[in-house]
């Protein structure tokens, strides 16, 4: 039987519908909206696209959204600067520096001056810190993006067996500790595991954040798996023609998986979603 295909489009929609709602309950009682600043560093076209597409997220959830475009030649001084007064200032409750960064920054000195408690991204090493000990924490928005996929799909995945494939701090790492934090048995693989196929056919859940087009094919799968795929591969056909793929083989997949995320309208919708719910969520603690 072919696997559900998730749909994270549909529900990326309702998680935004449910902070909207959040967003006005906090107007009503703080009489301010919050705001999400994104600072964007030079014109990388993918850059431009996400930082629109997260302003106009922003302000559709009734939120208010700010944004700095810096030259790629900016100082990381002046780059600093501008962190320091976004900390400083109260209408902002969520500040995201837009990566990668030009060369002669240095990307994790800046994520470091970043208020922890206005890092939305979840990238700051305290954030990080407090994931990996079981603390309140922002998380990252790619990997709890897939643990509401996750969720929905499989319901209580305590004692599953979960690989995930891929050990950025962006996605990898805070995915294994989250999934480690609903109990299920992790195993977190990168370039240097050997047999990454039978990893792979022993998991209950999978989660594919490697950067290789199709890298992951659907004979190695267990059968019924969950596979939740976050790669975002820009591939060209013999004809001239892109397209958008991910890290998983999907046609292959589809037959042996018991639910697979789409690429596109699978996990990138749900990145989004949860950078407005950690937007609120920095808003509601910064109110208390
Ligand atoms: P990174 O390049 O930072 O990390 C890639 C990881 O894959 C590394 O840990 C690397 O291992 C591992 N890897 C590389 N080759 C292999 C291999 N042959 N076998 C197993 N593991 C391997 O990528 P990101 O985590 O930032 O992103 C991963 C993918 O997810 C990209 O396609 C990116 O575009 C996409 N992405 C999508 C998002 C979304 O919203 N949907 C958000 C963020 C990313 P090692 O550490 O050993 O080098």
């Amino acid at each position: 039987m072919a696997a559900t295909i998730i749909d994270g489009k549909a529900r990326a929609a309702s998680l935004r519908s449910e902070v909207a709602a959040g967003v006005a309950d906090f107007v009503a009682a703080h009489g301010r909206a919050p705001g999400l600043t994104v600072v964007l560093v030079g014109d990388d076209p993918a850059s431009n696209v996400y930082v629109r597409s997260k302003g106009k997220a922003t302000t559709e959830a009734g939120m208010i959204s700010g944004e700095h475009r810096l030259p790629a030649t900016v100082t990381e001084a002046d780059l600093l600067a501008l962190v320091a007064a976004l900390n400083a200032d109260p209408a902002v409750d969520g500040i995201l520096v837009q990566l990668p960064l030009p060369k002669h920054i240095d990307a994790d000195r800046v994520i470091a001056a970043i208020d922890p408690a206005k890092d939305v991204d979840g990238f700051h090493p305290v954030n990080a810190g407090r994931l990996a000990t079981g603390l309140a924490a922002l998380v990252p928005c790619t990997p709890s993006g897939c643990l509401i996929l996750i969720e929905d799909a499989l319901g209580d995945i305590s004692g599953a067996e979960a690989l995930v494939i891929g050990r950025s701090n962006i996605v990898g790492k805070p995915m294994a500790a989250l999934l480690t934090a609903k109990s299920a048995t992790v195993t977190l693989a990168h370039s240097r595991t050997r047999d990454l196929a039978g990893h792979v056919g022993r998991a209950d859940i999978v989660v594919a954040a490697v950067g290789i087009p199709a890298m992951v094919k659907g004979d190695w799968l267990k059968p019924g798996a969950c596979v939740i795929d976050v790669g975002i591969n820009r591939v060209t056909a013999a004809d001239g023609t892109s397209r958008l793929v991910g890290d998983v083989d999907f046609a292959s997949a589809l037959p042996r998986a018991g639910s697979i995320t789409p690429v596109p309208g699978g996990v990138g919708p749900m990145t989004i979603a949860c950078l407005l719910a950690n937007t609120l969520k920095a808003a509601r603690a910064r109110a208390a």
